[in-house]
């Protein structure tokens, strides 16, 4: 079987109605995983474009949701990828978009994780973790204080998890994507001059595409990288290179 195939593996996707995370989801599908498409929103429009597939209505303004998931069935696979953002000048930051981007970007991430290696770990299951960080996990980045905060913590758990579980046969690794034409990145798209200071700094020239995550996400998941831990892969079309 080829080192990058996810053939009999079970794969649960967090956020994956759009963005990063649908695409994620498609492309561990043709890999030849069943892939758990969860979402706040319906996935089914995700589950739609995958041959073996299910949706799970999965909302991390509870950061525990996940907790009893895996204890019920045998999950490979776990992509922590659900995301939000806020923004605001630091003097303004309100306590609620503190609270609300780290409950879903690090606080749900963490607890996840948790409940997802106790299940494999009590079922003898090796198992899989990539979490999605971002170029704020290693630059501060202006505006987004929370989002910065979180994103250095998923880095710094990302490497906390592997230490504990890796001898344990769980990988623990993360992405940290550069810019992505997604939803999270509308505004700043949206603004020209925002825009054309991103596009002139990014060496590959053009913003990334969920397409352009996937399939690293993909190979993480895979047996190619059995032994790679605690590793953040940049993909950013050179940006932090720069
Ligand atoms: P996106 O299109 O906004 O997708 C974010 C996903 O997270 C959506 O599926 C969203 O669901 C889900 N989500 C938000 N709040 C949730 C909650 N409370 N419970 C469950 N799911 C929730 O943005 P994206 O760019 O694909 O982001 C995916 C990940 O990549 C995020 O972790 C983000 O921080 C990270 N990232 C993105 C970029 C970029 O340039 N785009 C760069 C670095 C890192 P709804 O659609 O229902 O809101």
């Amino acid at each position: 079987m080829s080192p990058f195939s996810l053939a009999g593996k079970t794969a649960l996707v967090t956020g994956a109605n759009t963005g990063i995370g649908q695409a994620i989801a498609v492309a561990m599908g043709q890999a030849g995983a069943h892939v758990i498409c969860a979402g706040r929103s319906s996935c089914a429009d995700t589950v739609g474009r995958i041959d073996s597939a299910e949706g799970l209505l999965l909302d991390f303004a509870d950061p525990m949701a996940a907790r009893d998931i895996f204890a019920k069935r045998p999950i490979d696979i776990l992509v922590n990828n659900a995301g939000i953002i806020r923004r605001a000048d630091s003097l303004d930051f309100s306590e609620a978009d503190w609270d609300d981007v780290m409950d879903v970007n690090l606080k749900a991430v963490f607890f996840t994780c948790q409940a997802f290696a106790r299940a494999a770990l009590a079922r003898n299951a090796s198992g899989r973790i990539v979490n999605i960080a971002s170029l704020l996990s290693f630059q501060g980045g202006i505006r987004v204080a929370s989002y910065t905060a979180a994103k250095h913590g998923v880095a710094g758990l990302t490497k906390l998890l592997a230490n504990e579980w890796a001898a344990k046969g769980i990988n623990v690794n993360a992405i940290a994507p550069g810019y992505i034409a997604t939803n999270n990145t509308k505004a700043l798209r949206a603004d020209p001059d925002r825009n054309q200071a991103i596009l002139e700094r990014i060496p590959a020239a053009r913003w990334g595409t969920p397409d352009d995550i996937a399939q690293t996400a993909v190979f993480l998941a895979a047996p190619a990288s059995a032994y790679i831990h605690g590793t953040i892969v940049t993909v950013d079309g050179g940006w932090l290179a720069r």
